[in-house]
């Protein structure tokens, strides 16, 4: 299986969530953006987040929100829940491979949307989704290099938006923007 040459993705079920893949790939996932990890939620594909200690907690078995994917199956009472509970997390699997770059661009508008709102700006229209013109930049703000084959342009300044802090444009050269901290490059 494809995910089986994937360490950086992680697949667990979480008491409320559900099925959740965590992606360490991911901008800012690899120790937590400002103690922040994104997740995605299998059950509508929805990217959410959560703090890294918390998940870091389970795995160190001081909590038992996320468990491991083998390890929840494992635990599930009846051969057959936990044959159906493997076939639907091969099949989620799939779905992910398929989905993730739109997951990606998911968590940087969620990530644009916030920084916006932080500075007063309203954050419409969103993303463009095609870019015209093949570039890469510098995040203004938190110097993470930027790629518009992977990284979406703001609808608004048609920046690229950094998928680690969610800055583009619209915000620049704002002050009173919050101080940001611990990020990853
Ligand atoms: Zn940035
Ligand atoms: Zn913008």
């Amino acid at each position: 299986m494809k995910n089986a040459h994937q360490p950086h993705v992680w697949w667990g079920y979480h008491r409320q969530h559900g099925w959740v893949v965590f992606d360490r790939s991911w901008p800012g996932n690899k120790y937590g953006r400002d103690g922040m990890i994104a997740l995605v939620q299998c059950a509508d594909w929805r990217v959410f987040e959560d703090s890294y200690r918390a998940w870091q907690e389970a795995i160190l078995g001081q909590s038992s929100d996320y468990q491991y994917a083998p390890e929840y199956i494992e635990r599930l009472p009846t051969y057959d829940e936990r044959r159906l509970a493997e076939n639907h997390l091969r099949h989620l699997q799939q779905e992910y491979e398929r989905r993730h770059d739109t997951l990606r661009k998911q968590l940087t508008e969620q990530r644009r949307v916030r920084f916006l709102r932080e500075l007063g700006i309203k954050a419409d229209p969103p993303l463009r989704r095609v870019p015209r013109v093949p570039r890469t930049a510098t995040c203004w703000r938190c110097s993470r290099d930027l790629d518009n084959a992977v990284d979406p342009e703001c609808g608004q300044c048609e920046w690229i938006v950094c998928p680690n802090c969610g800055a583009c444009g619209c915000g620049y050269g704002y002050s009173g923007y919050r101080a940001f901290g611990n990020w990853e490059l």
